[in-house]
């Protein structure tokens, strides 16, 4: 009986240590993010009042409201972000409904892009960082310090439509390759689909000159290298929802929010189905800044009121299911970067102040 004991305790350490090794899954992450894309929609879907005026809508509300309207708020973000409203809200957490009490904002107080990314990166506002064209971020990014760890070392990746991107991960410095903009992506060695994609890109149409490129490139690029070089940590950073806001084009933002959520399916089924990642990654996805309201949906910056407001979603093998949250929380966006290195089971520590990681997206 006693040796049974003995047995019986030594199987429940077992267990007990073996649940506790359990609970890290995540060994892969994807940070995802599409530039100044707002809350607005994301929860309400396409707004009626933006794409009924002949200023925003390219004289084409037709084509908008046949694919993007319906009656209710949950029937037209479905349509505008299927995926999102289908696969991560049954199997992620969905943050920044603020309708519902769920704020999620920038701490920085510029509301523009540069000093977003920093913060999401970094965990932490430099005010120093007030303009899009600051040099390279002096700041340790979190992608920096995983690629001090040895798990991630030369394993991580950037790829962005917005050529600034060299500059705020720092590209001379930070040991990981940054493909933006007009970039030629492959390397030394391109692939046959890394040729073509170079060739496509080089005679493509620049409605951004040579800042931006179509986000349909980056998006090309990253899922090559996803499955040719199988990085752990891969960051995607579109850009075209913001610009074709500034621009005024409704129809044009709308489509982008759509592509956006398709590519992300397409990353998503794609990792579901190499056994080096099933079950074994995460998301994280979210925006730099939001727009302001009305006639001012097409711009952002502390003079807009409401562009601070931001939203998020994260989906992965360590987060329980909790879909769109409901409940009244506050989040800021220096706690992302924290709230990612969780996920892979890190602390991230830097010279500066790292802020700390939103606890109820972990397991
Ligand atoms: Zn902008």
């Amino acid at each position: 009986m006693k040796k049974f004991k003995t047995i019986a305790v030594g199987i429940a350490i077992f267990l007990f240590a073996t649940n506790c090794f359990a609970q890290q899954k995540t060994e892969n992450i994807i940070v995802i993010t599409t530039d100044g894309f707002r809350w607005q929609e994301v929860f309400g879907g396409m707004d009626s009042s933006i794409a009924n005026n002949h200023k925003f809508n390219q004289g084409d509300s037709t084509f908008i409201f046949k694919k993007y309207w319906a009656e209710t708020p949950e029937e037209r973000r479905k349509k505008l972000l299927p995926f999102v409203w289908s696969t991560i809200v049954s199997k992620g957490q969905i943050y920044g409904n603020r309708n519902l009490g769920s704020k999620v904002n920038v701490t920085n107080p510029y509301w523009f892009s540069y000093p977003g990314y920093s913060e999401i990166f970094c965990g932490h506002v430099d005010t120093a960082i007030n303009s899009n064209d600051y040099k390279n971020n002096p700041n340790t990014t979190l992608l920096t310090f995983l690629n001090h760890q040895p798990k991630f070392k030369n394993r991580i990746a950037a790829f962005a439509a917005w050529s600034a991107f060299d500059r705020i991960l720092n590209k001379p410095d930070c040991g990981f390759p940054v493909t933006s903009a007009f970039d030629k992506t492959g390397g030394q060695n391109p692939s046959a689909k890394e040729n073509l994609i170079n060739k496509m890109l080089e005679d493509s149409y620049r409605p951004w000159d040579d800042d931006e490129c179509l986000d349909v490139f980056t998006q090309y690029e990253a899922m090559e290298y996803l499955q040719k070089r199988k990085p752990k940590v891969l960051y995607i950073a579109y850009g075209e929802t913001d610009d074709w806001a500034h621009g005024g084009h409704y129809k044009d933002y709308l489509e982008a929010a759509h592509h956006f959520d398709k590519w992300v399916k397409d990353i998503w089924n794609y990792v579901q189905s190499q056994p080096q990642y099933k079950n074994k990654t995460s998301l994280f996805i979210t925006v730099d800044h939001g727009r302001g309201t009305g006639d001012e949906w097409t711009s952002h910056g502390s003079k807009i009121e409401g562009s601070n407001q931001i939203w998020f979603a994260v989906m992965g093998p360590d987060t329980p299911a909790k879909g769109e949250v409901k409940t009244p929380t506050q989040i800021f966006q220096k706690q992302f970067a924290q709230t990612i290195a969780s996920l892979l089971g890190l602390q991230f520590t830097a010279e500066h102040p790292v802020a700390n990681a939103i606890s109820a997206i972990k397991k």
